[in-house]
């Protein structure tokens, strides 16, 4: 199928530039195969799209996202990440969920992301149970019913959860250990196998969803487990998603498990490497720093979620100043509690600016916009397909409607785009040649009718959330320890230097 957007405002990238340009673009298939300044007659194609007074930008990409916390979306405020993630789920026995409830989960999803012009996620989840190809081959089969492109992975923690935050092992007693063991993970080996399986069984070529990995984070799996993720991710040429000094206690966490930074210990067990997503990096030294640019990885940056759990502010400027890439992303659907990529937008062209009085050093919006397009595909390894509207590339495409109070007077449409829209003049969304939003209307599903499921299944869902609020209490009192204690201890760090 050819089609002609026509008419409107064409974003191209002059270097790290954002800028606007007026023209046509048409789309053969899949691809774009033309940009244009004249329009070509109108008969020669399957369809027409009038694009005047509207933008026409990369589709958006939310680098790091995790969809599975759908049903708690809301429910929490004031909790720090660790205490957050003790309430998320059922503590000891697990989210009981059936490959059904994936599936409406997955396209509930799907409304928000697609409706606010994300064209491709990097979807991290937890789904439960983690080793059920039937629950996978659902929310594979949910995105590919929405058109969107998605990279998912199976969210990995194989150390149990009272050696991955300091002081819990001793606080810990034995009977609670027990009962944690109960839901311990196979051996690395296992689990390595069964990733590659679904790698082989997903990933064939030009996929629009795929399988990638994601060990959860360096104190939280082993590390035959990270190299073997670490080996699989270069065969196969893909990301691998892993939470990187997220928090002040992750901050404190290398000192007192390692003795060094968890970058450095990373680095000393030959962890950091290009295709690593090193999500968040709130509390990276410049000596951390240093050693990411030494390998090549890249990191996602999440203000909506950092701030919501008080994690701190990642150095984006520093990074990017370094030449790290740096992608842009929501986080969990409870602790953003949005998907919505121009909250990131904002958020992300605001913080920067309190981190330094050097005002000639700013990140802004058109570090934003890099940051949610053309950075986005280098974190999925996909720059050469995808995050930028150039000929031969796959046809990821919004259109932004600027005939509304957001755009007008349109004195700059960078700035606008990432300072005054929230989403909502979001007109038309193509991915991969596939129109799947057409005048604010999702075309590949019904969304109503996927709204009406989502509410069965949340009755049915609030029952477990009672269970993860009993389950949590029964540790609650230790985490807190645990946590304060952490802190303490870089408190008292600090005030003896
Ligand atoms: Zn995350």
């Amino acid at each position: 199928m050819r089609c002609l957007i026509k008419n409107g405002y064409l974003h191209q990238f002059n270097a790290t530039k954002s800028s606007f340009i007026r023209g046509n673009l048409i789309i053969n298939d899949d691809y774009i195969e033309e940009l244009s300044g004249w329009c070509p007659p109108e008969q020669s194609f399957d369809k027409v799209i009038d694009a005047t007074d509207c933008l026409i930008i990369p589709g958006l990409i939310n680098a790091h996202i995790h969809t599975h916390c759908h049903f708690v979306k809301g429910l929490f405020d004031n909790l720090p990440l660790e205490m957050w993630m003790l309430y998320t789920k059922p503590y000891f026995t697990g989210r009981v969920e059936t490959p059904d409830d994936v599936y409406i989960k997955a396209l509930f999803s799907c409304i928000e992301i697609l409706k606010t012009g994300t064209t491709m996620i990097i979807d991290d989840l937890v789904h439960c149970p983690t080793f059920s190809p039937q629950h996978y081959s659902m929310i594979m089969k949910a995105y590919k019913k929405a058109g969107l492109r998605a990279d998912v992975s199976v969210n990995i923690i194989n150390k149990p959860a009272y050696e991955t935050i300091p002081y819990l092992d001793e606080l810990m007693n034995d009977n609670l250990k027990t009962r944690l063991r109960a839901g311990a993970m196979p051996p690395e080996r296992e689990i390595l196998q069964y990733l590659e399986g679904l790698i082989r069984q997903y990933n064939v070529p030009d996929a629009v969803q795929r399988c990638v990995l994601a060990p959860s984070g360096p104190q939280r799996c082993t590390v035959p487990l990270m190299k073997g993720m670490r080996d699989l991710a270069e065969k196969y040429h893909l990301p691998v998603v892993s939470h990187v000094l997220e928090t002040r206690v992750q901050k404190e966490t290398g000192q007192l498990f390692f003795g060094k930074s968890l970058v450095e210990w990373m680095n000393e067990n030959d962890l950091l490497y290009p295709n690593l997503l090193a999500i968040h990096s709130v509390w990276v030294t410049d000596e951390d720093i240093q050693l990411m640019k030494q390998s090549g990885c890249k990191t996602v940056h999440n203000p909506a979620s950092n701030l919501k759990l008080g994690s701190g502010i990642a150095p984006v400027g520093r990074l990017l100043r370094e030449g790290i890439t740096v992608g842009l992303g929501t986080d969990n659907t409870s602790c953003s509690d949005s998907l919505n990529m121009f909250e990131s937008l904002k958020l992300s062209a605001l913080l920067q600016k309190i981190q330094t009085p050097d005002y000639e050093n700013w990140i802004g919006a058109q570090e934003a916009i890099r940051m949610a397009t053309y950075n986005g595909a280098e974190c999925a390894c996909m720059q050469n397909k995808i995050g930028s509207i150039q000929v031969g590339q796959k046809a990821d495409i919004v259109i932004i409607d600027t005939n509304n109070e957001r755009f007008l007077p349109a004195n700059n449409y960078v700035n606008q785009l990432v300072f005054c829209e929230n989403g909502q003049s979001v007109r038309d969304v193509i991915i991969n040649g596939r129109i799947v939003v057409e005048n604010k209307k999702i075309v590949t599903f019904n969304e109503a009718e996927v709204i009406e499921e989502f509410k069965r299944v949340m009755n049915r869902m609030k029952k477990q959330q009672e269970l993860a609020g009993k389950e949590a209490a029964e540790v609650d009192n230790l985490y807190r320890e645990a946590y304060y204690k952490t802190i303490r201890h870089g408190d008292h760090k600090s005030s003896s230097v």
